[in-house]
């Protein structure tokens, strides 16, 4: 991964939302390397959250026990883009937190306002600590975890081209046949799920600017994301000048 190439002038905070598939973690990843940014994973968190509870026998549709036990995992996400981690009690869960147990009861787990509570704290406290600036990828990032942030992305793409894409990332990682019709069914279901919680549901905020990805190659939405980073560095840059 290219590192640097390129300079944000002001350390910016860069909310990135969108549904999965949509290239939130690659063009995530991209941007912040090129631009010497951190990177912040907020799914993998809520995923890390989940491996716990189902590690510990929690029943995950159980809101009360999910709620009762959310404070114990001690969840720790390192930020640089090149190599991001996370760790669950010192555990690393950076593979385990991939499967499709997890993916499947992820979105029982952060629909518990008492996870996303606590979650949200551990995401401000890492923006706040991060002097370079930081590109925090999610669901509520814009709206709820950091609404004065410098740049909100949403990225969009038709439910066709997100199915595939994942379906194509989860052969590669996984040795289970993932086929495309049960991937969309999938992707359908948990954005039906993440879109109509009622704490932080997935939404675009309305200083948004939206980037529908299904026609552009990933080095596209990587370029377009850090043109429009690029942009509100220098706005920022000149407003802490004045
Ligand atoms: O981004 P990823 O697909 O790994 O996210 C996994 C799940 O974590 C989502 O389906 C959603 O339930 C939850 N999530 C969330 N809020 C975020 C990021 C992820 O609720 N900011």
């Amino acid at each position: 991964m290219e590192t640097a190439a390129r300079t944000a002038p002001a350390a910016v905070i860069v909310a990135i939302d969108g549904p999965a598939g949509t290239g939130k973690s690659s063009t995530s990843k991209a941007v912040a390397a090129k631009l010497g940014l951190g990177y912040l994973d907020t799914g993998a968190q809520y995923r890390a959250i989940t491996w716990w509870m189902l590690n510990n026998g929690i029943d995950v549709d159980d809101a009360i026990a999910v709620a009762d036990a959310a404070a114990k995992p001690v969840i720790v996400s390192g930020t640089d883009p090149a190599a991001p981690t996370i760790t669950v009690d010192g555990l690393d869960a950076a593979g385990p937190i991939r499967t499709q147990e997890v993916t499947a009861a992820v979105s029982a787990v952060s629909a518990v306002p008492e996870v996303r509570a606590l979650i949200t704290d551990l995401q401000r406290s890492i923006a706040a600590e991060a002097p370079e600036g930081i590109v925090v990828e999610g669901r509520d990032i814009g709206i709820t975890v950091l609404p004065d942030a410098d740049l909100k992305i949403f990225l969009t793409a038709s439910p066709e081209a997100r199915a595939a894409r994942r379906s194509g990332e989860l052969k590669g990682k996984e040795a289970q046949a993932t086929d495309l019709a049960a991937t969309r069914e999938a992707l359908i279901k948990r954005d039906a799920a993440d879109s109509g919680r009622k704490t932080s549901p997935l939404a675009k905020a309305d200083d948004a600017v939206e980037v529908d990805t299904t026609e552009l190659t990933l080095e596209q939405v990587i370029e377009c994301v850090v043109t429009l980073i690029e942009g509100a560095g220098a706005e920022k840059a000149g407003r802490v000048a004045r």
